[in-house]
């Protein structure tokens, strides 16, 4: 029997163990983590977590009894795919499938590492560290109008603190949505109480403070920064798998690397997508859940369709539930349901015709319609589209 090792024990590493055996692997599996704590989802830590409402976000995944054996607070530095071995501080590992799933590091802002105060929102660490800042009602500056930065400034309002958003750009969530979505999110800040600067470039940060690179200084009890992720592939590096300009492994249709018998999956791993015609980076929770499937068909050699994903993602920031499903970049045509000053509407993304990618704030079922007619690519008429008191589904 083969022996799967799998690098990473966040979402995409615990699924693809459970999706072995969910497909009858019966051979070992071995999940390393670098990480000390028992494996735990991370979107409760920019949210219930963060606010003391929720102790931890443990899975709730029986690893003794699903025969996986678990081996946490171990570091994988290096691949040698001649030898079939993954290397760690205790030694090597041998493997005959590899599963690489690291997930990402958030990118730091240059200059700010080691000061005291800075924070990042990655791991269960970091948002312990940040739990008393909260409590404490700390003044803080959150870099970065993102969707980590939109949740963690949504948490500091409701705890209190007085909350500042520095972003580079002119508008919140820039490099996630279009303009015309993104635009009348910037209001929801000010609502919270919450203030947003945009347009607007940190020089520096100093201790108790955020200089901003017009002059403006800012008093930070704490700093967030919030300004992206990068895949956590270094170790990769000159073993011969092939990363991409982005740091992402370069998977193919069935999640296989460049290098036999290995695999890439979740936040460190690009696709090609057929549906979109582009290569997907996709750093969301339910890539991390769908992609393993993939991953496990192919290890057991079980026949499986290309993984091509209707990307989705949701959100909870300012008190509404924000969805996101699809791929606008393609998109001809946006179609507003409903006024984006109420509390819910959508924004329907079409390419001749058919939905390609939908934005729901407050209206589930809009994305959960939404999101199977972009996966069957049915056309809709813009008209009943526009109207919210039409079902997506009968559009
Ligand atoms: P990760 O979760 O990053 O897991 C990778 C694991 O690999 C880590 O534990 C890491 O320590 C380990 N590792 C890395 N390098 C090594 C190495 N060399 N050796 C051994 N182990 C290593 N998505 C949503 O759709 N909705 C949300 O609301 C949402 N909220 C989020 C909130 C926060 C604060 C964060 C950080 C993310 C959120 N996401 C959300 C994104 C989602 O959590 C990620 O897409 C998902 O965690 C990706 O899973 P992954 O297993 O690929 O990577």
């Amino acid at each position: 029997t083969r022996r799967v090792v799998v690098v990473g024990a966040g979402m995409a590493g615990v699924q693809t163990a459970v999706a072995l055996r969910e497909q009858g692997f019966t051979g070992p599996v071995l999940l390393l983590g670098a990480e000390p704590h028992q494996p735990y989802d991370r979107p409760p830590l920019s949210k219930a977590y963060l606010l003391g409402a929720a102790e931890g976000s443990a899975f709730e995944v029986d690893f003794a009894s699903l025969g996986v054996e678990l081996r946490l607070g171990v570091e994988v530095t290096g691949l040698r795919p001649g030898d079939h071995e993954v290397d760690t501080e205790a030694g090597p590992v041998p493997y005959d499938v590899l599963v690489v799933a690291t997930g990402a590091v958030p990118v730091t802002l240059p200059g700010s590492e080691g000061v005291p105060g800075v924070h990042l929102l990655r791991t269960l660490d970091d948002a312990e560290r940040l739990r008393p800042v909260l409590a404490e009602q700390h003044d803080v500056v959150v870099v970065g109008a993102g969707w980590i930065g939109a949740e963690f400034a949504t948490a500091a309002r409701e705890a209190g603190c007085a909350v500042t958003v520095v972003e580079a750009a002119g508008r919140p969530l820039a490099g996630a949505l279009p303009a015309e979505a993104a635009e009348p999110m910037a209001a929801w800040y000010e609502e919270s109480g919450a203030t947003l600067l945009t347009h607007a470039r940190v020089d520096r940060v100093e201790p108790g403070e955020v200089v901003l690179a017009d002059g403006r200084v800012l008093p930070a009890g704490a700093v967030v920064v919030g300004i992206g992720a990068r895949p956590a592939t270094g170790w990769l590096r000159g073993s011969g798998v092939a990363l991409g300009p982005d740091g992402s492994v370069v998977a193919d249709d069935h999640l296989r690397t460049s290098v036999p018998d290995v695999y890439a999956v979740g936040d460190c791993a690009s696709f090609p997508s057929a549906r979109y015609g582009a290569r997907l980076l996709v750093h969301h929770w339910d890539n991390a859940l769908q992609g393993p499937r993939t991953v496990a068909a192919a290890v057991v050699g079980a026949p499986s369709r290309p993984y091509d994903p209707v990307p989705y993602f949701w959100s909870e920031q300012f008190g509404r539930f924000v969805q996101y499903a699809g791929h606008h970049a393609s998109a001809d045509t946006a179609v507003w349901r409903g006024d984006p000053a109420d509390p819910a509407w959508a924004l329907v993304w079409l390419r001749d015709g058919a939905p390609v990618a939908v934005l729901a704030v407050g209206r589930p079922r809009d994305l959960a319609q939404g999101r199977r007619l972009i996966e069957a690519g049915t056309p809709l008429d813009p008209e009943l589209v526009a109207d919210p008191d039409v079902p997506l589904k009968s559009a």
